[in-house]
């Protein structure tokens, strides 16, 4: 065998190598379906995930100008989030290390380990991090990393430990477009926050009055957050409700709707611009009372947490509870294409708005038998859900006709 066949044929074995890794994780991403346990594939996907997201979180202590949310960064201790990747790279590393010496998902070990190996290349934990500009344009990858992190961890649990839909897995159909939308939501968060708060001063600066504000604050923290989120839902129950009763807006809506199943990840399907529109004008009115920091630090958190738990695929005993506030049986119904549930169950956080304007679902059946867009017309992917509005006129993209109330 001369040198140039010798040099091919240890071209060809390495490509066949990491050829065999490559396709099997791209296979794994494209699928969806029940995982079996003790076949090391579960332990596979947690190392792949983490192996993953800690090399995105070198890249974020390598460029924390481009690549962090300056609101967050602001607040946690770098030396926790250190302590937290070297966490996520031990796991990462025993894991898939692990499933390589028991030879269990040898492929998929191999790319979890790599990425491990790449991300401490990198510099791993301790990557320096000086002094860099504040007024940068930047992506949130952190706040990707961490709420998706969290929200797996939190909701994962919940919705093992009391499930409405018991046999449920984890990766169910259309998981990677979700997932997109949870990833793109998360990255525009400073754009995002920009635009809104350019359009809120814009829009409603002159509506401000300072007097009126001092009064608003001077309420008690509790009655004051509560009466923020009640404004803050009675904002969104008209958006809301705008979004299904007005065919234009609900071209944009139906992409929230398409969802087929529902889990915490669910709730992230939305449309870029029916995210901007909707924060206008649920903040709005927040601006224009300007509630204290505290009140609205504190709705923020009820709504970060509600807007995921209200998707999750998660049943518990509420009793007369229901009635008052928003539950996961109460906004699964809004998604339901039952004919009983259409345009029905708008509010977010308190279930009475609806039963004041008599639009809260009223059905013998516990729960929905469909979910969806009645019809079925949305197309699956992130970018041809972001394009829908604009195009496939012919489409009936109108909410059915609503009985009359
Ligand atoms: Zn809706
Ligand atoms: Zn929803």
């Amino acid at each position: 065998m001369g040198d140039h066949s010798k040099r091919q044929a240890t071209r060809d074995a390495i490509k066949r190598t990491v050829k065999a890794p490559v396709e099997e994780t791209r296979e794994l991403l494209r699928g969806d379906g029940e995982l079996k346990p003790g076949l090391g594939m579960i332990t596979s996907i947690i190392a792949l995930s983490l192996g993953f997201l800690c090399l995105l979180a070198v890249l974020a202590f390598h460029f924390p100008q481009y690549l962090t949310t300056p609101d967050l960064r602001h607040k946690y201790s770098v030396d926790v989030l250190r302590q937290l990747l070297l966490v996520g790279l031990l796991v990462a590393g025993g894991m898939s290390l692990g499933n390589l010496i028991l030879n269990r998902q040898r492929n998929l070990s191999i790319v979890a380990f790599l990425l491990v190996i790449a991300a401490v290349a990198l510099g791993g934990s301790r990557v320096p991090v000086g002094n860099f500009a504040d007024h940068t344009p930047y992506i949130g990858l952190d706040w990707f990393i961490l709420d998706l992190l969290g929200s797996t961890l939190i909701f994962v649990v919940i919705e093992k430990l009391f499930p409405l839909y018991k046999g449920q897995t984890l990766f169910r159909k259309e998981w990677q477009t979700d997932l997109k939308h949870f990833a793109v939501n998360h990255f525009i968060v400073g754009l995002a926050l920009l635009t809104v708060n350019f359009l809120l001063h814009h829009l409603f600066g002159w509506l401000v009055s300072s007097n009126f504000q001092q009064t608003v604050q001077h309420i008690a923290f509790v009655p004051q957050l509560l009466l923020c989120v009640l404004v803050a839902d009675m904002a969104q129950y008209w958006t809301h409700r705008a979004y299904h009763e007005v065919p234009f807006l609900w071209r944009f809506h139906a992409v929230h709707h398409s969802v087929k199943t529902m889990d915490w990840l669910a709730g992230s399907r939305q449309h870029m611009l029916e995210l901007i529109f909707t924060r206008v004008c649920v903040l709005a009115p927040l601006y224009i009372l300007g509630f204290s920091e505290a009140a609205m630090n504190g709705y923020i958190l009820i709504v970060g947490f509600q807007a995921v738990f209200n998707h999750a695929n998660v049943h518990l005993p509420w009793g007369p509870l229901k009635y008052l506030l928003v539950t996961p049986d109460f906004h699964h119904w809004h998604h339901a294409s039952d004919q009983e549930a259409i345009d029905r169950n708008y509010a977010a956080h308190y279930a009475f708005i609806d039963y004041l304007f008599g639009t809260a679902v009223k059905s013998k059946k516990n729960f929905p038998e469909h979910y969806g867009v009645v019809g079925d017309y949305m197309p699956d992917g992130f970018i041809r859900q972001q394009l829908f509005p604009f195009r496939n006129r012919s489409t009936p993209t109108e909410p059915p006709q609503q009985e009359p109330l």
